[in-house]
């Protein structure tokens, strides 16, 4: 099992500047799918670039048959990223199955692993194109949005290779019986915990918006009473979202970026503009975030005398994980002598698409110091060989288990 050699090998595919630059269909990217095609065939499985740009490697050995359990993640990357970010999700896979080979372990069904196309959204504003075209969304809006330099999704498909008609080939997700995803945390709550093993029961969903608050642009020595000032009340909904989250357990609730028109000292703000990116983990809450937000900023607007508007900009359903395969990911720690606690996602990942489709659970190792998107991001040997084994582990328990990998699954 080599994979801190294999992690060190693909953190060379990457542009120039620090950490790792891999946007979704970049040249580095493309080239990294290719050597990681290679690597997976190199290690038995029968690999290859589907129709959306997802490395999908098939391992069925002594012709294993029927419906596989899907192992994965992603190997694009944000602007000067970190080495460890979906990265080890497919290198610790790979380092499962290999692992599993060195045992002689013969699966009784196929084990697939698959590196997402896009995970991370970064270069075209929409994330998780590759798992959304593995569970066959229709992705036609998608390929008509465009990077800062103007190109289209459609072209950078073409220019890495790729038919942008055939997007539509990538859907299989009716080949698998589960999908396990191993990832770092990306937050400090198993460091925090001396916790090896982060047990992932919801990926939280996300509310993205942005919040045009219209009042009258006056001379600031306009008197204080009557004012429709629209900064002092944008101000107000910032304190009120924070303090709401606040109030609530897993909830998150973060404006970072806001805009005053006119913008000069002496005049009373007419115009102010502030993002929202709200998240929690349950469909109860998740169902009711809109109004609540639509709510509180009206609110404070009828106090403040101005207007609001809120435009969402994204809305993204929050997944429940499998419950068994919960328990199987418990009991495989448990043998690899690993301590382990269940918790939320924070952050969004391809299992929250797989998860309405398929039985789904994700892994967490420890991020060191929380630091994820960023070329400090770190996560020790010792934890990223623990997650390849626990990986190895379920697999293993999975083939006993008749309910799982039934045709009921
Ligand atoms: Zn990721």
């Amino acid at each position: 099992v080599k994979l801190a050699e294999d992690l060190a090998t693909l953190a060379e595919f990457s542009e120039a500047g620090p950490g790792v630059t891999r946007l979704a269909w970049s040249p580095p990217h493309i080239r990294a799918l290719r050597w990681l095609a290679g690597r997976l065939e190199e290690a038995g499985l029968d690999a290859q670039l589907d129709a959306a740009g997802n490395c999908v490697g098939r391992w069925a050995p002594n012709g294993a048959e029927g419906q596989a359990i899907g192992l994965g993640s992603h190997i694009d990357s944000v602007p000067a990223g970190g080495r460890f970010d979906g990265t080890l999700g497919v290198l610790g896979a790979l380092a499962a199955i290999e692992l599993l080979r060195e045992r002689a372990f013969v699966p009784t069904t196929p084990v697939w692993l698959m590196s997402f196309m896009d995970e991370e959204g970064t270069r075209f504003g929409e994330s998780m194109f590759g798992s959304r075209a593995f569970v066959g969304e229709d992705l036609d809006a998608y390929l008509s949005l465009s990077d800062s330099s103007g190109a289209t999704v459609g072209q950078a498909m073409q220019d890495a290779g790729f038919s942008p008609d055939d997007v539509r080939a990538a859907r299989a997700v009716a080949g698998l019986s589960a999908f396990l995803e191993l990832h770092v945390e990306q937050g400090k709550v198993l460091l925090d915990a001396g916790v090896d093993i982060g047990v992932v029961n919801a990926i939280v969903g996300l509310l993205q918006a942005r919040v045009v608050v219209r009042g009258v642009s006056d001379h600031g020595s306009t008197p204080m009473p009557g004012r429709h000032d629209a900064l002092a009340a944008a101000a107000r909904m910032i304190v009120a979202l924070r303090d709401w989250a606040r109030d609530e357990s897993d909830m998150t609730a973060t404006v970072g970026s806001m805009e005053a028109w006119p913008g000069a000292y002496n005049t009373i703000p007419g115009k102010c503009s502030f993002s929202v990116d709200l998240r929690v983990p349950d469909r109860a809450r998740f169902a009711t975030l809109r109004e609540r937000l639509t709510d509180l900023v009206a609110g404070i607007a009828a106090q403040e005398t101005v207007e609001v508007g809120v435009e969402i900009t994204d809305f993204i359903q929050p997944a429940e994980l499998d419950e068994r395969l919960l328990t199987l990911i418990e009991r495989a720690a448990e043998t690899e002598g690993a301590s382990h606690m269940r918790m939320p996602s924070g952050a969004g990942h391809d299992s929250q698409v797989l998860a309405p489709y398929v039985p789904t659970a994700m892994v967490f190792v420890p991020s060191a110091g929380g630091v994820s998107h960023s070329p400090e991001e770190f996560t020790t040997p010792a934890h990223c060989e623990l997650g390849a084994r626990v990986l190895a582990r379920v697999i293993e328990l999975a083939q006993g288990d008749a309910e799982l990998l039934g045709p009921d699954a």
